[in-house]
């Protein structure tokens, strides 16, 4: 058994379990009632509107990659807090509070797996760490990992979700943006793959750097994808966003993705593009 399981609970809805929590959920886009059981069988999409919820980064990964095949590379690197930052809380504390929340020591992880059995570079950002924010530690990594597939020839893939660059990081944050890009360069000039997958949300520094680098990029259905937030932008230019503006769909229409892939489909799908690509 490698590090993750792909076992799953068997579906068997309980009405109450010991703790009072039923199990039954409100579904926040359709307002159906859902079971959690179900939501854990059907990749955490409603099964009644396909509402994709968000995926741990560990479920992530067994979604995609072959069994037991994903190795984690470049842990070594850990975020510090070199601004002694405070805002209402020191960023030492926010840092504390996020691994303990997390279980992880990073807002990315990234390593090398196989997916039927072709070799990729795999990068996942992770929302439940400070907000899947970039700092230093997640461009850096994000760049070796870049690097490594430049070196050993691999394609790349990259899942994105984040509220954008770490404010707390400040300008060390933004300058993630250009490493990043210019890693992404020399990569294109190699003319190894590099497809981005999109997923709910995906905004700010990270939309504007590699994250809408891809030579493909794809988005999961109704996944949020902006630079600023509609409040942001409405405040500032004073209109009100078109219904559904920022959303995959609307950034399809528009030519901002290629494809809308179901997270379902989305294994099959990277292996028929990497198949093509490669
Ligand atoms: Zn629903």
């Amino acid at each position: 058994m490698g590090l993750f399981s792909r076992e799953k609970p068997k579906f068997k809805v309980q009405t109450t379990k010991k703790d009072g929590f039923s199990g039954w959920l409100k579904c926040t886009s359709c307002n159906e009632l859902i079971h959690a059981n179900e939501l854990d069988q059907n990749c955490s999409c409603c099964p009644k509107c396909n509402y994709h919820y968000r995926l741990p980064l560990n479920e992530r990964i067994l979604s995609i990659a072959d069994p037991s095949t994903f190795t984690e590379k470049f842990t070594d690197l850990y975020p510090i807090d070199v601004l002694h930052f405070v805002d209402t809380e020191s960023y030492a504390e926010r840092l504390k509070n996020a691994k303990e929340k997390s279980g992880r020591d990073e807002a990315v992880a990234v390593g090398i797996c196989e997916i039927a059995k072709r070799k990729i570079a795999l990068g996942i950002l992770d929302f439940s760490f400070m907000g899947g924010s970039m700092g230093a530690v997640v461009g850096e990594r994000l760049t070796s990992l870049i690097e490594y597939a430049l070196q050993h020839k691999l394609p790349l893939v990259i899942f994105s979700t984040s509220g954008g660059a770490r404010m707390q990081e400040s300008i060390l944050s933004l300058m993630q943006m250009a490493k990043t890009s210019a890693a992404l360069s020399r990569l294109q000039q190699a003319h190894l793959p590099y497809i981005s997958v999109l997923t709910n949300p995906t905004t700010g520094g990270v939309t504007a750097s590699f994250a809408s680098l891809g030579d493909i990029i794809i988005a999961e259905p109704g996944a949020l994808i902006c630079f600023a937030g509609p409040r942001v932008i409405e405040q500032t230019i004073g209109h009100k966003l078109p219904p559904g503006a920022q959303k995959s769909e609307f950034l399809l229409e528009h030519g901002m993705v290629d494809a809308i892939v179901n997270r379902h489909e989305l294994r099959q799908k990277l292996i028929e593009l990497l198949e093509f690509l490669g």
